[in-house]
């Protein structure tokens, strides 16, 4: 369903009154790279077969989620584009009642064979993510992705018209933050978003040592030139930079030194179907194999537990008690 359709309720709000507008996806827990910072080099145990939802649950948590009030649905993983039939998935949900933007999440290293599949199956936009620019260095930080790959999935992700485009780089101190001025140049050329993710303390960077993380603050260092961009100056959660004559726009999220959990309009579920009202609390509530009133209930319950802010500083390291890998970031 398109923008413009009438709305189906109003929308629900968590305890802080918030919002809740936005549903992040997990279809699968696996991925296709080990990024340093999110998987154990071996990988983890994966889940069961039987334990991740079927698209037809996935279709079903969603529709109870609009009918609540979300309105933007991202697929996210794992890496969403090693589950296969993808695109069958995109085509249900745009069949959703109150699905007015569907996106997706992905490294881009599977995506030039089926950017136009899933185009053409409904899906509105992608971020990719891309944490350097130097082939070896990709490989090394990625445990096994081609840099070729992701360049030609997001240029297929273009040539498609699955923007706008957004490009995530997580800065890591003394591991590509001498890269900034190189990966914020493609926005200079190009019509897309760059934005830097300050490294959080979850997954595998949970116990890396605090001078990995770096404030995105070091971005405005490194490009003086930029200024804030008019308006609101926001995209969501990223505050928005360009310069005179660039194409595109850098963005800078920065959930570790400018917490915005005040804005927070957002639920997650993850592959096996619980629902995580934050990204950084261990409170999950499943919804396996629920339907109808009972499916709403729960996901009102979930919201219900929805903390007010995370409780990540320098000492302390995100409460998930899962990886990023198996919730979607
Ligand atoms: N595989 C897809 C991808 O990499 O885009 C989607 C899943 S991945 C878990 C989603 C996002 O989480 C990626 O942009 C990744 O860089 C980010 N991420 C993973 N671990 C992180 C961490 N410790 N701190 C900040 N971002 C992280
Ligand atoms: Fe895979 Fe994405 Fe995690 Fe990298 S960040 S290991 S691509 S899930």
């Amino acid at each position: 369903m398109k923008k413009g359709q009438s709305l189906l309720h109003d929308r629900t709000r968590d305890a802080q009154g918030r919002p809740i507008a936005y549903l992040r996806l997990s279809v699968t827990d696996r991925c296709n790279c080990r990024c340093a910072y999110c998987m154990p080099a071996a990988g983890v145990p994966m889940l069961a077969h039987d334990d991740i939802c079927s698209f037809e649950e996935l279709a079903r948590i969603t529709a109870a989620c609009c009918e609540l009030g979300v309105r933007k649905v991202r697929l996210t993983g794992g890496e969403p584009l090693v589950r296969r039939g993808l695109p069958d998935l995109v085509r249900m949900l745009r069949e959703v009642p109150g699905v007015e933007e569907l996106a997706l999440t992905t490294n881009a290293t599977l995506l030039a064979p089926v950017a136009a599949e899933l185009a053409a199956a409904g899906l509105d936009r992608v971020n990719v993510s891309l944490d350097s620019l130097r082939p070896e260095r990709y490989a090394r930080l990625t445990r096994g992705g081609r840099l070729p790959d992701a360049l030609a999935g997001i240029e297929a992700a273009l040539a498609a018209g699955l923007g706008p485009l957004k490009l995530n780089c997580v800065l890591m101190g003394g591991v590509n933050d001498d890269e900034v001025a190189d990966v914020a140049g493609i926005a200079r050329e190009r019509p897309v978003d760059v934005r830097f993710i300050e490294l959080m303390p979850i997954g595998e960077a949970a116990r890396w040592s605090r001078s990995r993380f770096v404030p995105a603050e070091a971005v405005l260092a490194a490009l003086p030139e930029l200024e804030p961009v008019a308006g609101s100056g926001r995209d969501g959660v990223a505050e928005l930079f360009s310069a005179p004559g660039w194409a595109g726009r850098v963005g800078l999220i920065r959930p570790m030194s400018h917490r915005f959990c005040a804005g927070c309009t957002r639920i997650r579920v993850t592959a096996d179907g619980r629902l995580k009202p934050c990204l950084h609390s261990a409170d999950e509530v499943s919804l396996r194999g629920l339907e109808g009133g009972a499916l709403r209930e729960a996901i009102l319950a979930a919201i219900a537990l929805k903390p007010a802010h995370h409780g990540m500083d320098g000492a302390h390291a995100s409460e998930s008690a899962r990886a990023m890998n198996e919730i979607g970031g």
